[in-house]
């Protein structure tokens, strides 16, 4: 019998939400907990399939990371890093990027959601995948950047490179997605496209309007730099049209798309002034191009908007329509005071962008994108067969099939009721924001 296909694959393991950064570190992964919750407590788990992720070995991450980066993630623990001094500044791993209990577990589920969302895709076995645990891209080859250490979706676009002989990837954190574009800034078979804050040393840097591409990626590198408090509507006026005109010159066999929710109004480390429904609108406005989409996670430092807005994509994503009354779940009083999916919007940073500032930027963006049209050496229409294997990846690693047979899909569609965490964070985010990622 065909293997059946799923509208909406589901990657999700407990064991990413109960590790912790530190006492005082933004990043806290409780907040996937807190958003599976939501998502259980609407009933949206009833129109989702629901995998628990597979580990990635380390030869997975070493498709793109360095093998002495991969060694050393594997064999630190907290208790060994005043021996290996030298290595953690080698590797950026330190106060932004600590190692902590249960580190090289946690990079190996969100890469495993990431991954096999990928192959799933590849597969024709579901028509989106969703992995809120993944989407850690400002990872390096060799070091870790910006709270991330392995970059998952590197690796899911390499795989879905296997198949598709064009992958769009679009990032909406308000960091740079700088650890993607620079691992495809020279190639033509990955656009990459990132909404960011740009300017006053904000993290990373990078990302200006100017950075478009090198070589045969030349044009293929999309930035779209905004200043602070960028509101709907004016990051609809870019996203649309940038959008439609990518998909249209660009024709992705497959979309990657980080949904970071540090962008939205009140983050911990954000500055801009999206509200939940504006953020959605990226993923409502991509899913309608009805291309193989993979959608991921990524920054978020206020865990309970994080919450509302994965709950409520993956909404978007089904159809559904969701309450705006919370369900009762057990981080019910995280939402306190309104209890609701989407409670007003309280915008306290000024909007910097001039409507002149975000026509230049759209022009330049649109200017650039014309000149791929003109591209004598792009050829559009020339997909590769299944068996078809990218230069990109050179390596003998198993097959996607051998890898990750239909049986073990099967085994690991995992009951509802494994679900339900007892985990409670108890530092209720009360330290002061002091980094960027
Ligand atoms: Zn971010």
């Amino acid at each position: 019998m065909a293997p059946r296909k799923d509208r909406v694959s589901y990657f999700f393991d407990a064991d990413v939400g109960s590790v912790y950064y530190g006492p005082n570190h933004p990043m806290k992964p409780h907040r996937l907990c807190m958003a599976h919750s939501l998502i259980l407590g609407y009933g949206l788990h009833e129109k989702l399939e629901v995998y628990r992720p597979h580990k990635a070995y380390p030869q997975e991450f070493a498709q793109f990371h360095s093998t002495d980066y991969v060694e050393f993630l594997h064999r630190i623990t907290p208790e060994m890093t005043d021996y290996y001094k030298d290595q953690l500044v080698r590797y950026n791993m330190g106060e932004d990027c600590p190692v902590f209990d249960g580190l090289i577990d946690f990079c190996k589920i969100y890469t495993g959601g990431t991954i096999d969302g990928a192959v799933r895709l590849n597969h024709g076995l579901c028509d989106i995948a969703i992995n809120w645990s993944g989407g850690l891209h400002h990872a390096k080859k060799q070091e870790a950047s910006g709270f991330c250490y392995i970059n998952d979706l590197v690796l899911g676009i390499l795989e879905l490179l296997k198949y598709h002989a064009r992958v769009l990837y679009i990032d909406i954190d308000i960091h740079h997605g700088d650890g993607v574009e620079e691992a495809f800034y020279m190639t033509d078979r990955v656009m990459t496209v990132s909404f960011h804050k740009y300017g006053d040393y904000f993290f990373p840097g990078t990302g200006d309007v100017k950075d478009i591409g090198e070589r045969d990626g030349k044009f293929y590198a999309v930035n779209v730099p905004f200043k602070d408090g960028i509101d709907d509507a004016g990051f609809h006026k870019l996203f649309k049209p940038v959008m439609t005109k990518v998909m249209e010159i660009f024709q992705p066999g497959a979309v990657v798309l980080q949904c970071g929710a540090d962008s939205l109004a009140g983050d911990r480390l954000g500055c801009f002034n999206l509200s939940i429904d504006g953020h959605a609108e990226c993923v409502k406005f991509m899913k309608k191009f009805a291309v193989p989409l993979l959608v991921t996670g990524g920054g978020g430092y206020t865990k309970q908007n994080v919450a509302r807005a994965w709950t409520y994509e993956t909404a978007v994503l089904l159809d559904a329509q969701l309450p705006n009354e919370l369900p009762v779940t057990e981080y019910y009083e995280y939402f306190r005071p309104d209890y609701l999916l989407k409670p007003p919007v309280n915008t306290l940073i000024d909007n910097g962008n001039a409507k002149s500032y975000l026509q230049a930027i759209k022009n330049t963006i649109m200017e650039n994108l014309r000149a791929i049209v003109h591209a004598p050496s792009v050829q559009m229409h020339e997909v590769p067969p299944d068996s078809y294997i990218p230069e990109v990846d050179q390596d003998d690693l198993t097959s996607p099939d051998e890898r990750f047979s239909q049986f073990q899909k099967d085994k690991m569609v995992a009951r509802d009721d494994e679900y339900y965490e007892d985990e409670y964070d108890q530092d209720h985010d009360t330290e002061e924001p002091r980094r960027h990622a």
